[in-house]
């Protein structure tokens, strides 16, 4: 039996640093030195866990604390895989509002790999650059929770076409389209790296399910029941996971 890594720190103890962390002394500042100057008090000596998303932990100490940065000093590098043994890329259509936070929210809890805003025909929400801004933001919140210490990566907007393109033949490409026989994909998770798609509230149009799965790729019924945009991209990446 093989043990897991242990469970990370609750998140008030985790902070993010936008760049990789090399020196023996990191400076914070932004929202996550507002967050330990002004909501956890923090004082020298404090311990907390720092991680710059290239997938290690860094142990360290609060040595100064100053109006708007706080000083910390480095302890260690650890390596602590919290990642899927799989590679998963899904390309989604938005939905609008709240519910895209939601959705990178729970991506990032369940170790997706990679979010593709995808622009169908029958989108609603074409994400902006501020948009984007603000989901990479969420990428952040939701690591430091969930204790991941590689971030989810949120890529510019892509067309359908360019999507479909973009998945190497030889992963394993799943689409989401209700109503469809899913009787094959179960036996096609070898190679570790997985395509998932997932349509707009509209769904996809005849020619864009063609154009997948006439480049191969397989249609996945989750069910008798249409699902929300968001709980059809989770309960994929569930499915995956838990693969
Ligand atoms: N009337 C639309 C249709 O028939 O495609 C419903 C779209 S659904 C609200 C949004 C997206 O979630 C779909 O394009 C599909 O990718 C996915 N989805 C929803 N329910 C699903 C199901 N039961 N099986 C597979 N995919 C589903």
């Amino acid at each position: 039996m093989s043990l897991q890594p242990y469970p990370p720190p609750s998140m008030s103890e985790r902070y993010f640093v936008d760049e990789p962390i090399t020196a023996e002394r990191v400076t914070l500042s932004g929202p996550e030195s507002h967050h330990l100057i002004h909501v956890m008090r923090a004082a020298p000596g404090v311990r907390v866990t720092l991680f710059d998303g290239g997938g290690d932990e860094f142990p360290a100490v609060v040595e100064r604390v100053g109006r708007s940065e706080v000083e910390l000093s480095v302890v260690s590098r650890e390596r602590i895989d919290r990642e899927l043994p799989c590679d998963l890329t899904i390309g989604v259509a938005l939905p609008k509002g709240d519910r895209q936070k939601w959705l990178v929210e729970k991506a990032v809890e369940l170790g997706v790999t990679r979010i593709v805003p995808l622009v169908t025909r029958r989108s609603v929400a074409q994400p902006v650059d501020q948009a984007l801004v603000r989901l990479r933001r969420a990428v952040v919140e939701a690591s430091k929770q969930c204790g991941r210490n590689r971030l989810m990566q949120i890529d510019q907007p892509s067309d359908w076409p360019a999507f479909v393109a973009s998945a190497p033949v030889e992963t394993c490409r799943l689409l989401a389209h209700p109503g469809v026989d899913n009787g094959e994909w179960k036996s096609k998770k070898e190679n570790g790296m997985f395509f998932a798609a997932v349509g707009p509230e509209g769904g996809f149009d005849d020619g864009e399910v063609s154009l997948a799965l006439e480049a191969g790729w397989l249609a996945v019924n989750l069910g008798p029941r249409i699902l929300r945009v968001e709980t059809a991209a989770l309960a994929l990446a569930a499915v995956v996971a838990a693969g």
